[in-house]
């Protein structure tokens, strides 16, 4: 992972780089079993070189926490690495330009589930997986299995609203809320799965 942050660290792919005061190559623990991917970083974001950072990103860590998973625990990222000047939309080029560093990225953690977060990173993901993301209202909340193309990996997709449009919609706010709980059970049933195929005796009499 070291490599990769330093040649985003350097990367002048697009001209993106011309506006940025930091690079946000996304942070986490490597073996995280879950990934978090939003769209691209901020002004919050920009000035700290770390993900969601600002107003989203507070909400992100409290939809987190509010369902008992840390922050720490998992891996966020975002599709695009540099801050587009006024936070307009990335263009198709320079997703384009640093999509391999996201494939890279993805390629090191393994995540065993991939949350979207957001409909460029839905539209993105399930492109890579071979998948039409339709809209955002008909993808939220799904379970999609598919395999990351380019390097083989078989993943769980959870795609759902940013939690920037969330802030001021309580509609979003409503479905997020909602969507961050599929997630939540998703991550336990598979520790279910893990904790009852290898438990050893020991593990079940000190286990409550
Ligand atoms: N929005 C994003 O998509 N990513 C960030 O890191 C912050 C806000
Ligand atoms: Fe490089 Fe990506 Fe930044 Fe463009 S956005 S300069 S491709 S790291």
């Amino acid at each position: 992972m070291k490599s990769v942050i330093k040649e985003i660290s350097e990367c002048k792919k697009c001209p993106l780089h011309k506006y940025r005061k930091n690079v946000v190559p996304g942070e986490g623990p490597l073996n995280a079993e879950i990934m978090f991917i939003g769209e691209a970083p901020g002004a919050s974001e920009d000035e700290q070189g770390r993900p969601f950072v600002g107003a989203a990103g507070k909400l992100l860590t409290e939809l987190l926490e509010k369902n008992g998973i840390k922050r720490t625990s998992v891996y966020i990222t975002n599709i695009i690495k540099c801050r587009p000047p006024g936070n307009r939309d990335p263009e198709e080029k320079e997703i384009n330009a640093c999509l391999p560093y996201l494939i890279k990225q993805i390629s090191i953690i393994k995540p065993k589930i991939i949350v979207t977060l957001g409909r460029h990173a839905g539209r993105i993901i399930f492109k890579l997986m071979g998948k039409n993301f339709q809209s955002m209202s008909k993808e939220h909340g799904k379970l999609v299995k598919g395999v990351i193309e380019h390097i083989g990996l078989n993943v769980i997709v959870i795609p759902t609203y940013h939690p920037a449009a969330a802030l001021y919609k309580p509609d979003i706010r409503r479905i997020i809320e909602e969507d961050f709980k599929i997630i939540r059970n998703s991550i336990t049933s598979r520790e279910g799965r893990k904790t009852s195929k290898n438990m050893t005796l020991d593990m079940f009499l000190f286990k409550k």
